[in-house]
């Protein structure tokens, strides 16, 4: 996707802060952090959000989400808040605020987290 920030960054033609990377995602440091631990985890392939990724077929569907779920408690480790937790959000639509079109997930830590809405 051309005009797609997060595909910029993926193939680093945008500069960002590097936390995690596999055959699968790149993770990144968000820019404005609302924790002392705030990571995005950016799916390689360019889906929109997580209804456009729930479209496609169940094997790469599995495959994207496992990585996902591997990268979290791998940077969880690496931060240093494996044992504490953490939070993982992905927005989806603009209901739920998602102000970048490329599918992504929060993984957010480092202190206790009050504002739980669920
Ligand atoms: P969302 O509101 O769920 O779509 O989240 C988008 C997130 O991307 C926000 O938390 C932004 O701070 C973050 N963000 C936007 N541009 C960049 C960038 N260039 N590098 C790192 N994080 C970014
Ligand atoms: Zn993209």
């Amino acid at each position: 996707m051309e005009d797609c920030i997060f595909c910029k960054i993926i193939k680093g033609d945008i500069p960002s802060e590097l936390v995690y990377s596999d055959e699968f995602v790149v993770a990144i440091r968000d820019i404005h952090p609302v924790a002392p631990v705030h990571v995005l985890i950016l799916p390689r392939k360019h889906f929109a959000n997580l209804s456009e990724l729930a479209e496609t077929d169940s094997g790469e569907l599995g495959s994207i989400l496992a990585a996902v779920a591997r990268a979290a408690k791998k940077i969880a480790e690496l931060e240093g808040i494996a044992d504490k937790g953490y939070r993982l959000i992905n927005n989806c639509g603009q209901d739920a605020g998602q102000t970048v079109m490329h599918l992504h997930f929060h993984l957010i830590g480092g202190k206790t987290l009050g504002e739980k809405l669920i």
